[in-house]
């Protein structure tokens, strides 16, 4: 990033004017001499024997300390102190990790400037004073938010098209994630399908940093047109809904968890493996390793977490709708988790085991619904909450000029694989 790099150079000149002028120091400037390293591959240092200011930037590595790195860069023994003696900044110096990045100037064992990022849009400065106390302040360098429009015509996968068209993996991906109960990105994606959406771009400084979140996107499928808006009811998460106010989720997830295979259907007339007799089968066994994640199916209150028979350790988790979902034979429960405990449709409850009547490790789960045992495989699963009655007004003040630029962006694409960008500020 050269424009960064000069931009704190011009920064580190105006400072040691600044300090020299305060110090009254040395008539000659030193500029040269503290610029020289920073120089590519240049000429040795000048030698400027009256000033040998030296900036230097540590990364902090497993077991560094602020006392080992200050011996390290030759500083006075009391400069530690110095920089410790302001309560709130040695609040938020005294504890360094591993990737930290300190930045130093150092005028012969004399600490002149001390800077730490403390996060991605702030960063602690400590400099010298005239009166020799080293003063703080904390730089806000925010991020700069921006709306970027664009779509495109699917010729190869979404990802190539998305590559094309600028975008990113990780909204790809968010595109994927948000259709993925309608859409396999796998198997039904064909040629000339196409996506338009509406994004947040981060930016610092002028420098492109990221994508935000994804705000608004349509997806048209075999010539089917999904669409999702990012929505957050008052108090609630966000959210993804149809033009309607219909949530693109479904209530549950399918299998609770990835990378399996069903080992055992549900069957109400099965011969039981370990007990050699006719017993109902009124799960799915998926079998995985041992250890493999469990996630909650859905949103709901966990209603049991503990041993229980056949079923070993099992989690039992009520959900709306008078739904109850049980996972059982796991290894051990995530920490934390007890009767009670609200948990998020994806959340990691668990993880797989074999505890119990179970001849291998997989999971035991089961569907139930008013009490009554449901094939999980094949029961219709409900749609999450839909925008509340009493919401809708808002949603679609918010949502209306979001579909708005869509349809825009769509009617401005005349041939394949061209897109339309425009960006304006939040
Ligand atoms: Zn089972």
């Amino acid at each position: 990033m050269p424009d960064e790099i000069r931009v704190h150079r011009w920064v580190a000149v105006a400072l040691i004017a600044l300090l020299q002028a305060a110090c009254g120091g040395a008539p000659s400037p030193p500029v040269a001499a503290s610029l020289a390293p920073a120089a590519p591959a240049a000429a040795p240092p000048i030698a400027a024997p009256a000033a040998p200011i030296r900036e230097t930037t540590r990364t902090v590595v497993l077991g560094d300390t602020l006392e080992r790195i200050f011996r390290d860069e030759g500083l006075a023994p009391g400069e530690l102190a110095a920089l410790r003696a302001d309560p709130e900044l040695r609040r938020r110096i005294d504890r360094i990790v591993p990737g930290d990045e300190l930045r130093l100037r150092i005028d012969d064992g004399r600490l002149l400037t001390f800077e730490r990022r403390l996060s991605a849009t702030e960063t602690l400065r400590a400099a010298r004073a005239p009166d020799g106390s080293l003063r703080s302040e904390v730089r806000i360098d925010p991020l700069e938010r921006g709306l970027r429009t664009t779509g495109a015509v699917i010729e190869g996968s979404l990802f190539q098209s998305t590559d094309l068209a600028g975008i990113s993996d990780a909204t790809a991906f968010k595109i994927a994630e948000i259709f993925r109960w309608d859409i396999d990105f796998v198997l039904d994606i064909r040629p000339g399908d196409r996506f338009d959406l509406t994004y947040e771009t981060l930016s610092q400084d002028g420098v492109p940093v990221g994508d935000g979140e994804l705000l608004a996107v349509q997806f048209i499928n075999r010539g089917e047109a999904y669409r999702a808006v990012r929505w957050t009811a008052p108090g609630g998460t966000p959210d993804y809904f149809t033009p309607d106010g219909r949530s693109l989720r479904k209530a549950f997830l399918r299998a609770p968890l990835e990378f399996s295979r069903v080992s055992s259907r549900f069957n109400l007339y099965r011969r039981h493996p370990i007990l050699n007799r006719m017993r109902a089968h009124r799960g799915v066994d998926y079998a995985a390793p041992i250890g493999t994640p469990v996630r909650a199916a859905g949103g709901g209150r966990v209603a049991f977490v503990g041993v229980k028979g056949g079923y070993g350790n099992v989690i039992e988790i009520v959900h709306r709708g008078g739904i109850r979902t049980v996972y059982g034979h796991l290894s051990r429960f995530s920490r934390g988790l007890r009767a009670g405990t609200v948990v998020e449709q994806g959340r990691v409850i668990g993880h797989v085991g074999m505890t119990g009547l179970a001849t291998g490790p997989h999971l035991h789960y089961e569907y139930l619904q008013n009490g009554a045992h449901k094939d999980p495989q094949k029961v219709p699963l409900p749609k999450a909450a839909p925008v509340p009655a009493r919401h809708m007004a808002a949603f679609r003040a918010h949502a209306d000029p979001l579909w708005a630029g869509l349809d825009g962006v769509s009617a401005a694409r005349v041939a394949p694989a061209q897109t339309a960008a425009s960006s304006k500020a939040l």
